[in-house]
């Protein structure tokens, strides 16, 4: 016989917690809060055949679900706590929830992020965390405070780059072909992804304003520019990318790497005085930063390669009601 709902959340999503005042098994979780210390709380939700393909292992799923959330929290600087988890399963399989909680502990205890309750239906595969996190009152970073004369900065791996989850994307649709050991690693970037939480912490009282790139770089940075009333130039041949993607045309490395979706870096903008500071930041929180543009006064996005000759955008950034 399967299991029932109260026997699984047992199972699989009821370890113990000792830094949430109560965890799972009450009508609420509790948390405690520092003296001084804000809750920073965001919420992501996951759908089957939208935002992960039906293939995806399930330990890689259960990663993602908790990866793409904790990178909200990194956008604003604040420290991981605690997290809830509603879930809609169509059936119970025991082998897929046990890979899917396996992966979302292993991140959740990488960065201290307690799993202190939530919700178990049966239904189409929907996942839906929401995270809470701490800052000291009046210290999370900001979509609304680029200035202008700031630098741009983006985060990525250390060799590393944007784009490489689009590009797996590309190769899922059969777009592109790929060397089998490519799709592998582009594959990961997609199932993957590493939240930059270390350096969100590092560039608090450092960057002027931040957010993450979930659906594009040219259209999350657009948002941190509307939010901020302020406009900026990107050089698009400092948009740091794989060797991989380096590999490809240049339409498909623009479209991934300005356009691509589910990076899960940083875009960032820090007064050029701060530029040092940044560089260490990165280097403490074991990332790598490009700097990639100048905030400006007057509003809009401009694009240019190396020699300063304009680029076309790619505006794709993604839109659930308009894809
Ligand atoms: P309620 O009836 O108050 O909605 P439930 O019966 O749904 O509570 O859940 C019982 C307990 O199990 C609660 O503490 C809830 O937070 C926890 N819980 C339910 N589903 C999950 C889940 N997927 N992950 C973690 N905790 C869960
Ligand atoms: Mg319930």
């Amino acid at each position: 016989m399967s299991l029932g709902e109260f026997d699984l959340i047992a199972r699989y999503f009821a370890r113990p917690t000792c830094r949430a005042a109560l965890g799972p098994g009450d009508d609420c979780a509790v948390l405690a809060l520092r003296p001084g210390m804000q809750l920073a709380v965001s919420c992501d939700m996951l759908v089957e055949g939208r935002h992960f393909l039906p293939t995806v292992e399930p330990r890689r799923l259960g990663h993602k679900a908790l990866a793409v959330n904790l990178s909200d929290l990194a956008a604003c600087g604040a420290r991981p706590l605690a997290c809830t988890l509603a879930i809609a399963l169509p059936r119970v399989d025991e082998a897929w929830l046990e890979g899917f909680s396996a992966g979302l502990y292993a991140l959740a205890e990488a960065h201290g992020c307690e799993l202190v309750g939530g919700d178990t239906t049966a239904g189409p595969l929907t996942l839906c965390i929401t995270v809470f996190g701490e800052l000291p009152v009046g210290a999370a970073l900001l979509r609304s405070t680029a200035r202008a004369g700031d630098e741009i900065w983006v985060s990525h791996a250390i060799g590393g780059g944007l784009g490489d989850a689009r590009l797996a994307l590309e190769a899922f649709r059969g777009q592109v072909s790929l060397p089998g050991a490519v799709f592998e690693r582009v594959r990961l970037a997609m199932e993957q992804p590493q939240p930059r939480v270390a350096l969100g912490l590092a560039l608090r009282g450092l960057a002027s304003a931040a957010i993450d790139v979930s659906d594009g770089l040219l259209g999350d940075l657009s948002h941190l520019l509307r939010r901020s009333a302020v406009g900026a130039t990107v050089d698009v041949g400092r948009v740091p990318r794989s060797a991989d993607l380096a590999a490809q045309s240049l339409a498909l490395q623009r479209l991934c790497t300005l356009a691509g979706g589910d990076d899960y870096e940083l875009v960032f903008t820090a007064p050029e005085a701060a530029s040092a500071h940044v560089l260490e930041a990165a280097r403490g929180a074991g990332v790598a930063v490009s700097r990639i543009g100048r905030i400006e006064a007057g509003p809009g996005l401009r694009l240019v390669d190396g020699d300063g000759r304009a680029v076309e955008p790619v505006w794709s950034s993604f839109d659930h009601f308009r894809a």
